[in-house]
């Protein structure tokens, strides 16, 4: 079959690679729509160890059943991915917090992803789409799903109901477009979205009912936010969400760009403010998430650009250097 082969730093190639084959319990997914993650960006510059060169990466997944050895799952169902395959027995899995699982793996990273024509998965990890909803749609269920995940931890820990909180979104990727819908859905009324890139900016403006600035040239607020989701995870945003957050604020820091930096522990320690971190999804987040793209609670998703899997390898140099508006794109295999 045809795959996007991660083969070094800054360089994946369309290749042939051998066919997945069938396996006790597992199904094997005619892929329809794979959509590009953050995570597998920073992985194609090399700064993701757990994803080696040889691998076909991509876990935003959505198409049909092609083999099935489950009664659960018939030959050309719709569906999409749980792309954590758990283990169902650890403390995490056994109390509901499965995307701690402390045996987890992962498509797209320990074992072959979703950017070729086929991928095969442990049927537990499927989730059937309705019939009419679209293969875009459920290939971003997956950075969709981290969203919801994200609010839902975040929403026990704010000291007034979200909808009277004052946001503020750093970036405007994927995860900060979600943000925005999701919290528009919610009756959230004051939600601000900061992004330096001008094309994302103009997509975000267009697309969400944020308002979007340039924190490069307008840096926001000191201390005038109750929730800050940090969706870039920089040093530089990282502080920016702690100078924007007030007292008894909450943080929720999604984005891994840099992985350690120094923050201001005082204001942090001193406004008693809650600093959360996430992990994807759970299981049932992702269903959830499923039936809310389905009712149309994230919009029409018109912001999702679709490119051909042949032309991956141009999609992810656009990507890596800022040459799309395109907060999220997906690749038809
Ligand atoms: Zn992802
Ligand atoms: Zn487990």
């Amino acid at each position: 079959m045809k795959a996007l082969v991660y083969t070094s730093p800054d360089e994946i190639q369309v290749q042939d690679y051998p066919d997945p084959q069938p396996a006790p319990g597992e199904v094997i997914i005619k892929l329809k729509a794979s959509g590009i993650c953050g995570s597998d960006m920073h992985a194609y510059h090399g700064h993701d160890p757990r994803r080696k060169p040889g691998l076909v990466m991509g876990h935003e997944a959505a198409g049909e059943i092609w083999h099935s050895s489950s009664p659960r799952f018939s030959v050309g169902q719709k569906v999409t991915v749980d792309p954590l395959i758990t283990c169902g027995h650890c403390f995490y899995c056994r109390t509901g917090h499965d995307n701690l699982c402390e045996n987890r793996g992962m498509v797209g990273m320990t074992r072959p992803g979703a950017y070729a024509e086929y991928m095969s998965i442990p049927a537990a990890s499927v989730i059937p789409l309705p019939d009419d909803m679209p293969f875009v749609m459920g290939a971003v269920a997956e950075p969709a799903a981290t969203v919801v995940h994200s609010l839902n931890i975040s929403m026990p820990k704010m000291l007034r109901p979200v909808q009277e909180q004052k946001v503020l979104i750093i970036g405007g990727g994927a995860i900060g477009m979600f943000m925005a819908l999701l919290l528009a859905s919610l009756g959230v009324r004051h939600v601000h979205l900061a992004e330096t890139n001008p094309l994302r900016r103009a997509a975000a403006a267009e697309h969400t009912s944020a308002r979007v600035f340039d924190p490069a040239a307008q840096p926001p607020e000191e201390s005038a936010y109750q929730y800050v989701v940090d969706a870039v995870g920089r040093k530089v945003t990282r502080d920016m969400a702690v100078h924007a957050l007030c007292p008894g604020g909450v943080l929720m820091h999604i984005g891994l760009q840099d992985w350690a930096t120094e923050v201001n522990m005082r204001k942090i320690t001193l406004a008693e403010m809650v600093v959360l971190g996430t992990y994807t999804y759970t299981f049932a987040d992702l269903q959830a998430t499923v039936a809310a793209l389905h009712e149309g609670i994230f919009g029409d998703l018109s912001w999702v650009e679709q490119r051909p899997l042949d032309e991956g390898p141009q999609a992810f140099r656009d990507l890596a250097a800022g040459k799309t508006s395109a907060a999220k794109i997906v690749l038809l295999p």
